[in-house]
């Protein structure tokens, strides 16, 4: 398998390569050349086969021979033996329609550690067969610069620094990143939002003089890889509710488009997804991209759901590339616009081949409430209100085919949110005891590129 980015100008690369790099040389997303199909019998036989084992077949194709069958699965092996759920991602059934897939059973309790926990060990065992040194740099709302940092702390071979918006990621996220101790990872609290800490990443991939000096590489959903990892949980649930005789609907909490964008790619391998309802809140950029065809930059307003609080998104541009006929010339000047002018719409063409994948929701902070509520009341279950977004928009669909409801954080994460909406508190969850006890460390530093630069600079591995 190769990979191509989406601004058509950037090399090709293999899956070794792709993983390391991040970000493409020419600012555009990495994105494999074409999508390996599954027949409605593979697709059956999945049915029997634990998570590790599902999820070797299904990424398997896209290593290009990166690993050999029996080291991918002994790689997944060990990245998901520190989950705390035999399944990984379990469902659990909310009524007759509606379920949720827990992806929160790992180290920091939300999703990004099913991709993350295997990212680390990709990153050990393609670094040491090369005998490099890389130099991760990440933006995060929250929950991306825990999971990497779990999975990457005390890693030989590399440096993390990790942009947190200050003052803006709640107290358990940014004590999951801040109590790590290891001399590799460096947290630094910008005096900014998250899209300054995404935009300040980018710039500094993109700035010659300070990117020739390091090995940079990205853990964003940016990453191909991650969203590689992300694809196994949709064939997982999908084949447990029947597929590929039943289609199943998916509810996704979105905020980088990179968890919706894995879902995509599962329909693209061939599983019959019905729709894939995209669910913001506020900040709504998305859904107004899928709805209408509007995809402009907006101002971000700070919600009880700050993983989901972006205007910008990075990985819509892999879907763009797709509604380009994957013409990355099209695709570099539809990005080029949204950069000059902060819009882009989509043409009548690409909105109706949008409209065959995706639906759209925008919730607002009373629905969210009514929805946490409601599961609790009526289902017996505290959701975080990222999962609370994505059962609003669930519960709203049309139709009555079975909707999976992603659950991309455990409450305790979120727990003042949970709280103020149903009067209950939910406990830490058993591995976060003691979070509160720890000592912290991280630098502030104010919004701008030679100061974070210039930071970097003195603590990073040169190449
Ligand atoms: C990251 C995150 C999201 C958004 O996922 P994207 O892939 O960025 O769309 C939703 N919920 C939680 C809890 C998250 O951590």
């Amino acid at each position: 398998m190769r990979y191509l980015s989406t601004r058509g100008a950037a090399p090709i690369l293999d899956f070794e390569a792709v993983t390391l790099a991040g970000l493409a040389s020419d600012g555009g997303l990495y994105v494999p050349e074409s999508w390996p199909q599954f027949s409605a019998d593979e697709i059956a036989a999945l049915a029997d086969l634990s998570y590790v084992e599902t999820a070797v077949r299904i990424t398997l194709p896209f290593l290009g021979g990166a690993l050999t069958e029996d080291e991918l699965r002994s790689l997944l092996t060990e990245a998901y033996a520190s989950f705390d759920h035999a399944a990984v991602t379990p469902l659990v059934q909310l009524d007759a329609r509606h379920w949720l897939l827990e992806l929160f059973h790992g180290p920091t309790y939300a999703f990004k550690d099913v991709a993350l926990q295997a990212i680390g060990l990709l990153f050990e065992r393609f670094l040491g067969r090369r005998d490099e040194h890389l130099t991760i740099i990440g933006a995060t709302s929250g929950d991306t610069g825990s999971a990497a940092i779990a999975a990457l702390a005390g890693r030989e071979r590399l440096d993390v620094f990790m942009l947190h918006p200050e003052g803006l990621v709640s107290d358990v996220q940014r004590r999951q990143m801040t109590t790590v101790m290891a001399p590799n990872v460096y947290n630094i609290a910008v005096q900014g939002n998250f899209d300054d800490c995404q935009g300040l990443v980018k710039a500094m991939f993109n700035d010659p003089a300070f990117a020739s000096r390091f090995h940079l590489s990205a853990v964003n959903s940016i990453n191909w890889a991650r969203l590689l990892l992300q694809i196994v949980y949709y064939f997982y649930a999908a084949v447990r509710l029947g597929a590929p005789g039943r289609r199943v609907s998916f509810s996704v909490p979105t905020g980088n488009f990179g968890d919706v964008f894995a879902g995509y790619a599962a329909a693209k391998m061939g599983l019959p997804i019905d729709r894939l309802i995209v669910a913001t809140n506020v900040n709504d950029i998305v859904a107004r991209a899928l709805g209408h065809g509007d995809y402009s930059r907006g101002v971000v307003t700070a919600t009880s759901t700050p993983s989901m609080d972006i205007q910008v998104s990075s990985n819509f541009e892999r879907l763009l590339f797709d509604l380009h006929g994957r013409d990355g010339a099209g695709c570099a000047a539809a990005m080029a616009g949204f950069e000059r002018d902060g819009r882009l719409t989509l043409d009548a063409a690409q909105r109706t081949q949008v409209a065959t994948h995706f639906d759209a929701a925008r919730i607002d902070a009373d629905e969210l409430a009514l929805t946490l509520r409601w599961a609790h009341d009526r289902a017996g279950q505290i959701l975080d209100p990222h999962t609370g977004i994505g059962l609003a928009a669930a519960r709203a669909a049309p139709g009555d085919g079975p909707v999976v409801t992603l659950a991309t954080a455990h409450p305790g994460k979120f727990r003042d949110a949970v709280e103020r909406a149903t009067g209950v508190c939910p406990g830490l969850p058993p591995r976060a005891q003691g979070l509160f006890d720890r000592e912290e460390r991280y630098d502030v530093l104010p919004n701008d590129l030679s100061a974070i630069e210039a930071f970097v600079a003195v603590r990073a591995t040169p190449r």
